[in-house]
C-alpha cells in the first residue's frame, strides 16, 4: 500500500460515452466471419500504478496510439479473454459465466506483472458496451457477440520490467455459428515434436504470447490434412488440449461404466470455461444415468487402447467458438485412431447434448444462474 496516493480500483459509475458519427453498416448474418468486422464502439481503462484505475470510456471503435517502444511490442505483455454475448427471444442480451473470464484474466494478467481488477464492476462496464451496440447481436440461435477483453502493458520503455501504465480494452465482433451447416467431426494429429504447455510455465494462463508459437505446428498438422494439433505432454504422452479446446473422451471403462473423462487442471491446460460447463452439467445430469466423470491424467495410449478394445464412444473439444467439436479420428505413431464415429455420422450423443444444454443456457431457453442478463 503505498502513502498519500489512492490507488483506485475500476468505479462502474466513472463512465464517459462518445458515440459515433458514423454508425456502421450490418452485414448480412451468413456473410459474417470470426472476427473480421467489429461493432461500432470499444470500452476502455488506462491504468498507472501511481493512480489504479482512471475513469472508463466507451469511444467510436478506432486505432491505438502507442510508442514503438511500449512494452507490449517487445516483452509481450498482454493478456486476453474469449467470451460471448447472446440475444434471448424476447430480445435481451446475455453474457454466459462472464464471472469466469474476468478472474481469469486477472490470473493471467496477475502472472505478467500487469493489473488485476474488480471483476464484478468490469462485467457492469461490459454490459453498458454490449447493450450500446446490440444492434450487432444478430438474434439467431447459433449467433452472437464475440467479445475480446485484452490487457496490455503500455509504458513506453525497453527496460525489462513491470510495466508502471497499463490498457485494458474490450472489443467486439458479431459471429455466426461455428458449425454453419452441422457439425463436421475433425481430424486431430497428435503433437509430440512440439510441447504447448510445460508444468511450472504460463499455458494455464490466456497469454497472447501462447499463441503464436502453436501456429507452425497446426500449419504442419493442416499440411498433412489435419483439422488441429492434438497437444500431448511428456514421454508417457499424456492427452492436454485440442488446438484451442479442452479435450473430452467418453469411453466405456474396463468395468463396463461410461465414463466422461478430461485432463486436470495442472497447469499445463488452460481453464476453459466451456470444459467446467461441461464437467458441472455431466455431474449434474449424467451421473445420475450411471455414468463416471473424471478429472486425471489419461495418455494417447489409453484412448487408442479403448478404440481397440470397442469401448470408444466419442471424443469432443469444448470452448467459447464451437461450444463442441467432434473428432472422427487422430493421427498418433503413424496409425490413424478412430474415435467411434461411424461413416455417416457428424457428432455422438454427448457431444449433442452438450451443445444443446449449453446453447439453452445461454440463449436463455432454459433460465439458469450461469446465464447473466445485461
Ligand atoms: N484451451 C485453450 C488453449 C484456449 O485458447 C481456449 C479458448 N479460450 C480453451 C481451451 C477453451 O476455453 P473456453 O471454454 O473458456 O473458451
Amino acid at each position: 500500500a503505498s502513502v498519500g496516493t489512492k490507488i483506485q480500483d475500476i468505479d462502474p459509475t466513472k463512465l464517459s460515452v462518445t458515440k459515433t458519427t458514423t454508425p456502421k453498416g450490418l452485414l448480412p448474418p451468413e456473410e459474417l466471419i470470426f472476427g473480421r468486422n467489429f461493432t461500432d464502439h470499444m470500452l476502455s481503462l488506462e491504468w498507472t500504478a501511481s493512480q489504479g484505475w482512471l475513469p472508463s470510456r466507451i469511444t467510436p471503435y478506432q486505432n491505438l496510439s502507442l510508442d514503438p517502444a511500449t512494452c507490449v511490442f517487445h516483452y509481450a505483455f498482454e493478456a486476453f479473454e474469449g467470451m460471448k454475448a447472446y440475444k434471448d427471444k424476447e430480445g435481451n442480451v446475455r453474457l454466459f459465466r462472464p464471472d469466469l473470464n474476468m478472474a481469469r484474466l486477472n490470473k493471467s494478467s496477475a502472472r505478467i506483472a500487469l493489473p488485476t481488477f474488480d471483476g464484478a464492476a468490469m462485467i457492469d462496464l461490459i454490459g453498458k458496451f454490449v447493450k450500446l451496440d446490440e444492434r450487432f447481436i444478430p438474434d439467431a440461435r447459433g449467433y452472437s457477440l464475440y467479445l475480446r477483453p485484452t490487457m496490455i502493458g503500455t509504458q513506453r520503455t525497453l527496460g525489462v520490467g513491470p510495466p508502471a501504465s497499463a490498457l485494458l480494452y474490450v472489443i467486439a465482433s458479431p459471429v455466426g455459428p461455428y458449425y454453419p451447416t452441422g457439425f463436421k467431426a475433425v481430424s486431430l494429429e497428435a503433437t509430440d515434436y512440439a510441447v504447448r504447455a510445460w508444468p511450472g510455465g504460463v499455458g494455464d494462463k490466456k497469454l497472447g504470447a501462447n499463441y503464436a508459437p502453436c501456429i507452425v505446428p497446426q500449419m504442419q498438422a493442416a499440411s498433412r490434412g489435419f483439422h488441429q494439433n492434438l497437444w500431448l505432454f511428456g514421454e508417457e504422452e499424456y492427452v492436454t488440449e485440442v488446438g484451442t479446446m479442452n479435450l473430452f473422451a467418453a469411453i466405456k471403462n474396463k468395468d463396463g461404466q461410461p465414463e466422461l473423462l478430461t485432463a486436470p487442471l495442472d497447469g499445463t491446460i488452460l481453464e476453459g470455461v466451456t470444459r467446467d460447463s461441461v464437467l458441472d452439467l455431466a455431474r449434474e445430469r449424467l451421473v445420475p444415468q450411471g455414468w463416471k466423470v473424471t478429472e486425471r491424467k489419461f495418455t494417447m495410449k489409453e484412448v487408442a487402447d479403448a478404440v481397440d478394445e470397442g469401448r470408444m464412444m466419442e471424443v469432443f473439444g469444448a470452448g467459447t467458438a464451437a461450444i463442441v467439436s467432434p473428432v472422427r479420428r487422430i493421427s498418433w505413431k503413424g496409425r490413424m485412431v478412430e474415435c467411434g464415429l461411424a461413416d455417416n455420422v457428424e457428432a455422438g450423443p454427448i457431444t449433442l447434448q452438450m451443445k444443446d444444454w449449453i446453447e439453452d443456457i445461454q440463449y436463455g431457453v432454459e433460465e439458469h444462474a450461469w446465464s447473466h442478463k445485461v
